[in-house]
């Protein structure tokens, strides 16, 4: 098998393979059983590539992503004698790696966990960082942990499979990392759109493998987000309240959600005016809105419940330039101004 690429994080280290499979798991395991959590349509379509292994399904969507669905997923590991030294494998989108995380991090207080993520999106985010955890009613990740997987196996073969649909919203987080962290990449989107990485597998992996590996460094340095991982938030504040409120897709979210940013990092940052239409642009290119009719006064009382708020406001990710990203606390009256407008 491929020699893994280790990211060191406080506790432990992760090992990345961007060469390997399903057909891993036994050499990964060694000694330890392992267990496959999935998703019903990853199910149908992988059935003969793990049936080898005890499967837990869920159902998939977000709506699965709550507090008894992980408590079934407990039921059946007790079904199947799982121990402490067993391999839980998240295969599938961000649902199932979240959960995978989040169940194995507390199973007999704390089983081995490993990921494939199968969706572009967990594939450069959700598999990556340690965060995992279940929705509570409309709250997004109100409970969970930051758990490290042992390993986390990327590969696209995986997409063939995915819908259009998923791509997109992929592609959102995509162009959240050029923008925090890297212009080059930018620019490199914007000679291209979705149909032409789907047809040139070899710069989709390069293209994975340069945002999986972003988040992996940044995480690493910051760990449990009290710097730079805040970065990773750009377009996150706006895009979990409307995602929450209107029940959009979270890649279509953040994508309202960066522009709203970036407009207010022009008037907050002095960031140059014409990168909102640059911005704008480019999330167009990748078949993403750009802007949403919400309703102002529901996003504030939903942004004031975030779990990043506190009595003095919110830190908000603003950008100074493209791939310069900076902190900033704004209060709940300076974004509720903010928002009146924006949302008019
Ligand atoms: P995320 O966007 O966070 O990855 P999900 O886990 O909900 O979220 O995945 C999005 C949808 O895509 C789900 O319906 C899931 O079953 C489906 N999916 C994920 N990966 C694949 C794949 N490789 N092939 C087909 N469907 C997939
Ligand atoms: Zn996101």
């Amino acid at each position: 098998m491929e020699k893994a690429i280790p990211f060191q994080y406080q506790f432990s280290s992760v090992e990345c393979y961007f060469q390997s499979s399903l057909a891993s798991l036994d050499e990964l395991a060694g000694n330890a059983k392992v267990i496959i959590l999935t998703d019903e349509n990853l199910y149908r379509i992988y059935k003969e590539d793990i049936q080898a292994y005890p499967i837990i399904t869920i159902s998939p969507g977000e709506e699965t992503k709550q507090q008894p669905t992980a408590d079934q997923v407990i039921s059946e590991l007790l079904k199947i004698g799982a121990n402490r030294d067993d391999l839980l494998v998240g295969f599938g989108g961000g649902v199932v790696t979240d959960l995978a995380g989040y169940v194995a991090s507390i199973y007999k207080r704390g089983m081995r966990l490993g990921l494939i993520p199968t969706s572009l999106l967990a594939m450069v985010d959700a598999a990556i960082g340690g965060k995992n955890g279940v929705n509570h009613g409309l709250y997004k990740n109100m409970a969970g942990t930051i758990n490290q997987p042992s390993f986390i196996i990327f590969n696209i073969d995986y997409l063939k499979s995915l819908p259009h649909e998923e791509w997109v919203n992929g592609f959102a987080e995509i162009i959240k990392h050029a923008c925090i962290g890297d212009e080059a990449m930018f620019q490199l989107l914007e000679e291209h759109e979705i149909a032409y990485w789907k047809s040139h597998p070899d710069h989709l992996a390069a293209l994975i493998e340069r945002n999986a590996r972003f988040k992996l460094e940044v995480t690493v340095a910051d760990e449990k987000e009290r710097g730079i991982r805040k970065w990773l938030n750009f377009g996150h504040t706006i895009g979990h309240s409307i995602e929450n409120r209107y029940s959009l897709p979270h890649g279509k979210a953040i994508s309202i959600g960066m522009m709203a940013a970036a407009k207010l990092s022009v008037a907050l940052e002095g960031l140059d005016s014409q990168f909102p239409d640059r911005l704008k642009k480019l999330l167009l290119t990748y078949e993403l809105p750009v802007h949403f009719a919400a309703d102002h006064n529901s996003l504030i009382e939903l942004m004031a419940a975030d779990k990043k708020m506190t009595s003095k406001g919110i830190d908000f990710v603003l950008l100074k330039a493209p791939g310069n990203p900076t902190i900033r606390n704004i209060s709940l009256k300076e974004l509720t101004e903010f928002l009146k407008i924006y949302f008019q």
